[in-house]
Parts: structure tokens; sequence; C-alpha cells
């Protein structure tokens, strides 16, 4: 069968009921933006709301903002909106630091709950950072208490011990979109009494995610690629309600404490989730983050991610129809039910295609050694801009015009 027309994408476009999201975020006409799954578009929302707290919370009322505008409550806030898009009752989420912080907490708590248990079990995939904080942890307190075990994606659970303190994974793998069974693999870790750290970086806002319902202990995730929250914007800790009176983390600063403006010289953790929280917070960014949560509160996940698997969908079937025979392998799951919100192919010209594309206005990224990866954000991406982004791309072979020495320059970020 011959792979869809523009006009069948058109046609999908208009029966599309979350076409009208696009509205409301900034993009321009004739960008075709791919890479949502590393920096999420801006909320038009977002311009004004943050010129108004720059204006009237930060340049009048001041230090009345904390109370009067609601700032010490943002975390929380903010999390429990958060809460809402991966299924964890209210009270579980705070937002806060980065998500390379909030993998020190969760690992460092995991650790102190699991007394005498030592393992870390990850993925050699596994994006480095998280990987980078449990080597931290162990130059800090030494290999006799904490050793990271990486093994391959189906090892998983058959590596998981009496020794395993807790299972850390990215359930969305940043490179191919692969998606872990979280149910599955929680449920084992439980078996032999291992904790489970679900990274959600690529799955808040690109697929549902059940924490709440999958018994999840703790998970992490970052507010600035689908969930749109701007540059650098405060990540998520989740930590189930079962064990917050118990999940001591190490980096107990004053707004983790029971009660900060005591000022008391002891530290006391809150009982609640706001014990995940170390120091004030980043209230600008805080509030970009709300921003754009409030339009997800309006999103039906159930439609985003129907709508994400048949983007996806799409550009597997027109890269592979009419891109056959330049050398791109799909490295995604091509079941789109075992496939996050994004689409990876390798090539050995990944970055002057990748430059390539980007100069006809297709924006997606690369990542070492040969990946062209492609995010697909339901919100703010239509059919027939998947349509266009393949006809660019089809063009861009056809003529080689990535073999353009400008094509072939590293800047620092790929
Ligand atoms: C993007 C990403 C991070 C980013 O961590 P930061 O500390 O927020 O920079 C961490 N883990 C995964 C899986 C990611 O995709």
């Amino acid at each position: 069968m011959a792979s869809p027309t523009r006009n069948d994408c058109l046609a999908l476009d208009s029966r599309d009921q979350l076409a009208d999201f696009r509205n409301q975020f900034q993009l321009a006409d004739d960008l075709i933006y791919l890479d949502g799954n590393s920096l999420g578009v801006l909320p038009r929302a977002t311009k004004a709301r943050l010129l108004d707290a720059v204006e009237i919370e930060w340049g009048q009322d001041l230090i009345k903002s904390w109370n009067k505008h609601g700032w010490m409550h943002l975390p929380t806030r903010v999390g429990d909106k958060i809460a809402g898009l991966i299924g964890a009752k209210a009270g579980q989420v705070v937002a806060a630091d980065s998500t390379s912080i909030n993998v020190y907490k969760v690992v460092s708590s995991a650790l102190k709950m699991q007394k005498g248990r030592i393992k870390i079990i990850s993925d050699q995939g596994n994006f480095p950072t998280d990987l980078y904080m449990v080597q931290g942890i162990t130059n800090q307190i030494g290999r006799d208490k904490c050793q990271l075990n990486l093994v391959s994606p189906d090892d998983v659970i058959s590596a998981i011990d009496d020794d395993t303190a807790l299972v850390m994974l990215t359930q969305v793998d940043f490179r191919t979109g692969r998606i872990y069974d979280m149910d599955a693999i929680t449920k084992a870790a439980h078996a032999k009494g291992a904790l489970v750290c679900w990274d959600l970086c690529h799955s808040a806002g690109a697929i549902p995610v059940l924490l709440d319902e999958c018994n999840v202990d703790f998970a992490v995730g970052c507010g600035y690629k689908y969930l749109n929250g701007g540059p650098g914007a405060p990540a998520f800790v989740y930590v189930a309600k079962r064990h917050l009176a118990k999940a001591f983390q190490p980096l107990s600063g004053w707004h983790g404490h029971a009660s900060p403006f005591d000022f008391s010289t002891e530290f006391t953790p809150a009982n609640t989730i706001e014990s995940f929280l170390c120091g004030t917070p980043s209230v600008l960014a805080m509030i970009a983050l709300e921003v754009s949560l409030d339009i997800w509160a309006e999103a039906d996940m159930t439609a985003v991610r129907k709508k994400s698997m048949a983007l996806c969908d799409l550009f597997i079937e027109l890269v592979e129809d009419r891109c056959a025979n330049h050398g791109f392998e799909l490295i995604s799951p091509r079941d789109a039910n075992l496939r996050g919100s994004q689409v990876s192919f390798s090539h050995s010209d990944g970055f002057p295609i990748t430059q390539a594309l980007i100069a006809a206005n297709v924006v997606g990224d690369f990542r070492a050694p040969n990946v062209l990866r492609f995010g697909f954000t339901p919100l703010y991406t239509s059919y027939v801009d998947v349509w266009d982004a393949v006809d660019r791309l089809v063009n861009i072979m056809a003529t080689k015009s990535y073999d353009a020495p400008e094509f072939n320059v590293r800047g620092a970020v790929t």
C-alpha cells in the first residue's frame, strides 16, 4: 500500500481533537520542531505570566509575595499538578532542583532504608547523569556501601537479588524510545525486597504513567522536556506516601524542615513530601512551569498518547517508504506500544544529516555515535508537519546536501 499523501495528512489534522492546542504555543509557521523531548516549546501564556510575576510579585510586592502570591507553596502546588500527569495522588510529588539532584536524594534515601543492601541496578543505556550520581555516592560513602551494577535491558529482572537496594531505570530510553514494563519490573524488584526509582524524563507528558497503580517507590523527572517548563525548569521527585515517614534524604536544607521558620538549630524533617525539598525554590522558573502544567491539565492524556503513536508510526512509514535505500535503520521499537513519543534512526552520516535538516527548519537532534532522534509532541505537532519534515529529508538525501562542510562542524550541544 502506498504511504499517506500530504492531503491525507491534512485530513487527519482536520479531524484532530488536539489540534487547537497548537495556538497556545509560540512556534514559527515554517518551523517543524521535533525536539520537544529535549526542550519543550514556549507556551504563549508563559510570557505574560512571567512579566506579571516580575512586575507585580517581585517588582511591587517583594517579600510579601511569599505569602500573598503563594510562593512558599509553589513546590507542592506545582508538584501536585505534575502528579496528575504521572498517575500519583496529591502529596507525593514536589517540583525541585534538577533531575540529577533528585536522583542523589532518592538513591541516598533508598540505601538508608535498605540497611545492609548495597547494589543499585541500572542499565548500560541509561542517561549518564543518573549513573554519574550513583558513582558520586559510591565515591562519597565507599564501595562497601554502594555499588552500581549495570546490565543490559533484558537482564534487569534476573540481576535483582537479595543484595539489591534499588532498581533505578529510565522508563523510556532516551536514545531509542524503548519503554520498560514498569509494572512487571516493579513487582519483580519488590519480590526480592528491592525498591525502585523510575526516571520519567521521557515519560512525563509523553505517555500515560501509573506510579500509584504500579506501586512504585520513587520517581524523578524533569520539567523542561515534554512538560514545556522552559530551559532549566525545575525537576520533580515522587516518593510513595507509604515511604514518606521513613525516607530521609541527606540534603537536609531548611525547606525540608518540619517548620523552617522556627529557625531551630536541629534539623527535623517534615513528615510530608516537603522533606524532599532543600533550599529556596527558583520562583520564576516554578511559575513558568506551572503555566505549562495548566495547559497540560486541559489535555486528555489518552488522546495525547493515541496521537503520539500515530505521528510516530506515520514518520516511520514515510521515512522507510520515501527514503528507502538511503541507509536509515530504525532503532526504536516498531511496535508503538513498546515505544515512547520519539523515533530514532541510525545512519553513518547522522550528524551532518541532522544539521542539514535543522538548516531546512526541521529540528531534531543527534546523539552520538550515529543516532538521529525525533521527538513528537502531539500538543503542537501536526500530521502535516510530519509529512513536510520527511519531504525535506527526502530532498536532503536526494541531493546529498548534507555533504556540505558547514554541516560537519560540531557545537558544544548536539
Ligand atoms: C534529560 C534527562 C536528565 C536531565 O537531568 P538534569 O539534572 O535535569 O539535567 C536526567 N535523566 C534523563 C533520563 C534525562 O533524559
